[in-house]
């Protein structure tokens, strides 16, 4: 096999190498079918069993939280920004958005599309640099649900303590760090995220809920697009992206050989502390765009003194074999996404080129 790429790519992004192994072992015969997961029926025994797996290792990293239901659904997380409201935002209640960055401000203008959503909190007047205190919060006593982003891809920001939203139901995009850490489910009613970050390859979401929330009556949007259609079918009401779940699955499984939670976060937050501690021991050559106590532990951005030095820096990586670190074309700078599959040996090589590249330009 040839040499896998310095993967930093904001996603889809680097799955370990394992899973894939582990995918390719059996990707044209799946335990004794004679075909492969993809050619079987979704309405069969050997695919729902697989099915099932996936929603079971989920709630299990989760600590099999009681009245919690999972699904996975399809569109992404750009279609949660649309499904949540419409379940969940009916007429006579508000909806609370804390404004964090480019994906939140996503899903607050797919809310006002549907009805009273208000900007619960928000961190533009520090161009997103950070994210706001429990006390900056505005929880309105009609809101059916206050919703936030965990972790602001393009940004490089990530909550370090969620905010307490009281009896009101707190709504998570975890698109770009769902389990890079514990979570405690309980503090959420639902939490969701597209898989193509830290869960497998794109093509599926995933819900976890309450499963009240999950189970409001909304008889006037579409059947495809409520939420109790899914739950009442076990995410089988219509043909699954059946590769996608089979992904997590593995994926979830090499999560759990990691030592669970506990230990991708471990991981986690040492290849995090070297890329920052290689930005802040720069003496100002690499500055971080992300307020310290906001840093985020999966997607590190950062700038250089000048645009100049930033497309010098983005071109000499790549030649070096480094992949995706030019910052998101609407924030521009350079970003290393660091999900759970990357390795830290890639880490340690951004860190070594970052050094030489001071050294040259310094
Ligand atoms: N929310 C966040 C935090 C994201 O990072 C992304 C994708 N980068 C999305 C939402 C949109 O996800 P999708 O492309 O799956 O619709």
């Amino acid at each position: 096999m040839g040499k896998r790429a310095y993967n930093f790519n904001a996603g889809p992004a680097a799955l370990p190498l394992e899973v894939l192994e582990r995918a390719q072992a059996e990707f044209t015969e799946f335990q004794g079918t004679g075909m492969s997961i993809m050619e079987m029926s979704h309405r069969g025994a050997v695919y729902e069993s697989v099915h099932n797996e996936a929603q079971e290792r989920l709630l299990k990293l989760l600590g099999n939280p009681s009245g919690y239901k999972t699904l996975f659904l399809q569109g992404g997380a750009s279609t949660q920004f649309a499904m949540i409201p419409m379940n969940l935002l009916t007429a006579g209640k508000t909806a609370g958005y804390v404004k964090t960055g480019s994906w939140a401000s996503k899903a607050i203008k797919e809310a006002k599309l549907i009805g009273e959503a208000y900007t619960a909190a928000s961190t533009e007047s520090d161009k997103f640099t950070r994210m706001p205190s429990q006390g900056e919060i505005e929880v309105r006593e009609d809101a059916a649900y206050v919703h936030i982003t965990s972790n602001e891809t393009i940004e490089g920001t990530q909550f370090a303590e969620y905010p307490d939203t009281g009896s009101v139901p707190l709504i998570a995009d975890l698109s770009s760090d769902i389990f890079c850490r514990p979570l405690n489910i309980e503090q959420f009613g639902m939490i969701y995220a597209g898989a193509q970050k830290n869960l497998g390859p794109s093509g599926v979401t995933v819900v976890v809920a309450r499963e009240e929330l999950l189970s409001a009556e909304a008889e006037n949007i579409p059947t495809v697009f409520r939420y109790s259609t899914h739950l009442s079918n076990n995410s089988l009401y219509n043909t699954p992206p059946s590769f996608s779940i089979y992904m997590v699955n593995q994926t979830l499984r090499w999560i759990e050989e990691q030592g669970g939670l506990e230990g991708i976060q471990a991981k986690n937050e040492a290849k995090a502390k070297l890329l920052y501690d290689a930005i802040d021991g720069s003496g100002g050559f690499y500055r971080g765009v992300a307020q310290k106590g906001s840093r985020s532990i999966m997607n590190v951005t950062f700038r250089l003194g000048s645009e100049e030095l930033e497309k010098a820096f983005a071109k000499e990586s790549e030649q070096q074999g480094f992949v995706g670190l030019k910052g998101h074309r609407s924030v521009g700078g350079l970003r290393a996404s660091i999900y759970n599959a990357v390795p830290r040996a890639s880490v340690e090589a951004l860190v070594d080129f970052m050094g030489d590249f001071m050294k040259r330009n310094g």
